[in-house]
C-alpha cells in the first residue's frame, strides 16, 4: 500500500498536484484543509472549533486533527493507500501517522517536499480560487478554469477562501513555517524525503514527483510496487 505525504508551505501546490497524482496512483486524496471545510460548512461543532483557527491563520490544534485524519483513513476507500495533502503538518501528527501505519504493518511510502519560497506563496494564494464540491484549486494568472467561476472537473461554482486574504497569508506563514520544518525533519531522518522544485510550472512539477516517486520504486495501484534499497 502507498502511503504519500505531499509537503510544502500554505500556497507551494500540494492541493493542485494532489489530484493529479491521485488520477496517476489510483489511490485518493485525503485532505485535512478540505475535510475541516467541509465540516466548517456542515456547522458541526468540530468545524465550528476548527473554524476559530483557521480565520486566525493558525494551525487546528493536534488532536482534533489526529482524530478527523483517522478517522478519514478508516474509510474503506482508503484501504489501498492514500495521497495525503496537508497532513502532518506537526511532528506530534508525523509521530500519530507513524504510529497508526505501524498498527496495520505500513509505514509512510514517500514525502515530497513542494519547495518554494515566501514572495511566490503569497502571489499564489492571493489569486487563488478553489471549487465548492471539491476544492480543485485554480489561480487567476497562472491556472485560470476554462469557463470564468466554473470548475473543470465537476462543474461547481468556485470561491476565494476566506483565509486567502493578505493578512491571513502573512499569520499563516508566521504561524505555520516552523511547524513544517520539523515535519521535514521527521521524513529525512526516517530516510524517505524527496523534494522537487515548487517554482516549476503545474506540469513540471508534475513530472518532477513522478520521478521522485519512481526513484523510491512507488508505481501505481495495481502494478507491482517495490521498495528503494537503502
Ligand atoms: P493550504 O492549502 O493553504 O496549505 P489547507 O487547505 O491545507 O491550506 O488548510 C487550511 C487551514 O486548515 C490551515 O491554515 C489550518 O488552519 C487548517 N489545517 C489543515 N490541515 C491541518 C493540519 N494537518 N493541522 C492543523 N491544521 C490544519
Ligand atoms: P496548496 O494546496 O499547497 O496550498 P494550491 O495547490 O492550492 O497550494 O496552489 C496555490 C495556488 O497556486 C493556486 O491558485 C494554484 O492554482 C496555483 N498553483 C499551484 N501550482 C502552481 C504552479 N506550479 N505554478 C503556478 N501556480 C500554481
Amino acid at each position: 500500500m502507498n502511503v504519500v505525504v505531499l509537503l510544502g508551505a500554505p500556497g507551494a501546490g500540494k492541493g493542485t498536484q494532489a489530484p493529479l497524482l491521485s488520477d496517476r496512483l489510483g489511490i485518493p486524496v485525503v485532505a485535512t484543509g478540505d475535510l475541516f471545510r467541509a465540516a466548517v460548512r456542515d456547522g458541526t461543532t468540530l468545524g465550528m472549533d476548527a473554524r476559530r483557527y483557521m480565520d486566525a491563520g493558525q494551525l487546528v490544534p493536534d488532536e482534533i486533527t489526529v482524530r478527523l485524519l483517522l478517522e478519514r483513513l478508516s474509510r474503506p476507500d482508503a484501504g489501498h493507500g492514500v495521497i495525503l495533502d496537508g497532513f502532518p503538518r506537526t511532528a506530534v501528527q508525523a509521530k500519530a501517522l507513524d504510529d497508526a501505519l505501524v498498527d496495520r504493518g505500513e509505514r509512510v511510502s514517500a514525502a515530497v517536499l513542494i519547495d518554494i519560497h515566501g514572495d511566490e506563496l503569497v502571489r499564489r494564494m492571493s489569486g487563488r480560487w478553489i471549487c465548492r464540491t471539491a476544492g480543485h484549486p485554480y489561480h487567476e494568472v497562472f491556472s485560470p478554469p476554462n469557463v470564468p467561476g466554473i470548475c473543470d472537473l465537476d462543474g461547481s461554482e468556485l470561491y476565494q477562501r476566506r483565509d486567502d486574504q493578505p493578512d491571513t497569508i502573512r499569520l499563516r506563514m508566521a504561524q505555520q513555517l516552523s511547524a513544517l520544518s520539523d515535519v521535514i525533519e521527521h521524513y529525512r531522518s526516517s530516510g524517505v524525503l524527496h523534494t522537487v522544485d515548487g517554482l516549476l510550472p503545474i506540469d513540471g512539477v508534475a513530472e518532477a514527483i513522478d520521478r521522485e516517486l519512481a526513484a523510491a520504486g512507488i508505481r501505481p495501484a495495481g502494478e507491482p510496487s517495490e521498495r528503494a534499497a537503502g
